[in-house]
């Protein structure tokens, strides 16, 4: 059997990092970085006797995202303790939900290549995060900063709906540009506030059961998931083809090898002992405040979207490709509402600063300028100042030196030439140099001109003004 004979099945559990101010169950501030310990108080490093409180923000943040990805918000929901042991949890248990989440039966709607479609969200859950262990650094041994010790988190676990690598890639995009617009997690994926648990199997087509799947925790980059998602497609494959099993089993993915290694099989699979926080009481929501907080929620991207392609006139690829990112979007709103010419910055965003970004594997979030600065060069442009094709270049620099337009087309002595004096001398020095091209355009050669046009531009390194040009040539060779 081949590949197109076998359906892959994804399942992703996504794990966010709340933006509160503060943590979950004590007013430590949860802000990435600081020296190590230095945000913790009793209650997050588990001292006995210490209590926890619930932080009232993390319960709205979670409805928010309930209520955005069309979740059934519970009314009656609780915390419970999940019992293990490892050393960055200084509890020994971890603050979760099990069997009562605040958010179930949710979808997020989801387009590729093959339409649209509904991915299912089980349910959405708070929960506390563990600290961090620092291995290397200190010789032999490891050492524990517990600063991310009761950082708020959701937990978004997916329904096994996704049937391809894409899917599973666009669903994640799109539940980070949800998570973005609701403003609820900063979703900074290299700081880990946004991180999958992916769950991958296959089974033959027309098969009804699922397969036996595997699991990769803690994959904080989507080329790294696509990468994984694709290797664990074509080894659970190989594994079956040649008459094997597949293991139930938790996987870690390797980066430098490209590979999935076993961390430890079902056999080792831990018994959590859930039982009710007893330190906590029951989360008890009305419905007003659950009306309060769905009638306060911000735009999110589908109606964004279908803002633009209402106000702005933008294609419907383009409203996607530009609300895909709440980032991207504030930056285009902003841009515009300077420079009055969504289609230029719409345009500018999608395609040379798009490329940038792409070559230098960054996200919209790393430009290195600000809106106006693009605004700026759009207006430049439009007021004869630079030509589209200097103003490439002064992109380029912007992204190297993070100068303004203005400034850059200063230094490096860009400014468009229209003096009328000044073109027509380049002209005459190009009619000059070239005579057959005036016959051959006088013989009714088009071609003619844009050959004139290019050298004069080629003479002036770009900087003449194109329709000055061919006005003039026109002109002078009549
Ligand atoms: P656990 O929490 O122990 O990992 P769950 O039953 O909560 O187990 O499932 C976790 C994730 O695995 C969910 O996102 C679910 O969609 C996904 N999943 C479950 N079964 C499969 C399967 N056969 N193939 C792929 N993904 C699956
Ligand atoms: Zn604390
Ligand atoms: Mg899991």
């Amino acid at each position: 059997m081949a590949r197109e004979d076998y359906e892959v099945v994804i399942g992703l559990e996504v794990h966010a990092e709340l933006s509160t101010k503060t943590k979950i169950f004590c007013s430590c501030p949860t802000e990435f970085g600081g020296k190590p310990n230095t945000h913790c108080c009793p209650v997050c490093m588990a001292m006995p006797g210490a209590l926890p409180v619930l932080n009232e923000k993390v319960v709205e943040y979670a409805v928010k995202a309930g209520l955005a990805t069309n979740c059934e918000i519970s009314m009656d929901s609780k915390n419970d303790r999940k019992n293990y042991f490892y050393p960055d949890l200084p509890k020994s248990y971890q603050i979760s939900q099990f069997d009562k989440p605040l958010c179930e039966r949710g979808y997020v709607e989801i387009e590729t290549s093959e339409g649209k479609k509904k991915i299912g969200l089980t349910r959405i859950h708070i929960e506390e995060d563990a600290g961090k262990l620092n291995h290397d650094e200190y010789g032999r041994g490891s050492l524990v900063d517990l600063n991310r010790a009761g950082v708020p988190l959701i937990e978004i676990v997916s329904e096994p709906d996704m049937r391809s690598v894409e899917e599973a890639d666009v669903y994640l995009k799109k539940l980070k540009s949800i998570l973005e617009y609701i403003e609820v997690s900063d979703c900074k994926m290299q700081e880990g506030s946004l991180r999958a648990d992916v769950n991958v199997s296959i089974r033959k087509k027309g098969q009804k059961e699922y397969g036996t799947r595997t699991e990769m925790k803690n994959m904080n980059s989507f080329r790294s998931i696509t990468r994984a998602i694709e290797y664990e497609i074509e080894r659970q494959i190989e594994v079956v083809e040649n008459g094997g099993k597949i293991d139930q089993e938790t996987l870690r993915w390797d980066e430098v090898s490209g590979k999935t290694f076993s961390m430890r099989d079902k056999e080792d699979a831990q018994d959590y002992r859930y039982f009710p926080e007893p330190d906590l009481v029951a989360i008890k929501l009305s419905k007003e405040y659950i009306d309060n907080i769905r009638k306060n929620l911000p735009e999110l991207p589908e109606s964004r979207k279908e803002r633009y392609i209402e106000e702005y006139k933008l294609t419907e690829k383009e409203a996607r490709m530009i609300t895909s990112s709440k980032y991207l979007s504030d930056f285009f709103e902003k841009g515009v509402e300077i420079s009055n010419n969504p289609k230029a910055i719409c345009n500018w965003l999608l395609s040379d600063v798009a490329r940038i970004l792409n070559e230098q594997e960054k996200e919209p979030d790393e430009i290195p300028f600000m809106p106006e600065d693009l605004a700026e060069l759009v207006a430049l442009i439009e007021n004869g100042t630079i030509s589209t094709k200097i103003a490439k270049d002064v992109l380029e620099k912007m992204f190297e030196t993070k100068e303004k337009p203005n400034k850059i087309i200063k230094d490096n002595g860009w400014v468009q030439i229209s003096d009328e004096g000044a073109i027509k001398e380049v002209v005459q020095k190009i009619l000059d140099a070239n005579p057959q091209s005036i016959i051959d355009y006088k013989n009714g050669k088009d071609k003619a001109l844009g050959f004139l046009v290019g050298q004069a531009m080629k003479e002036t390194k770009g900087k003449a003004n194109p329709q000055m040009l061919n006005n003039m040539f026109k002109e002078a060779m009549k």
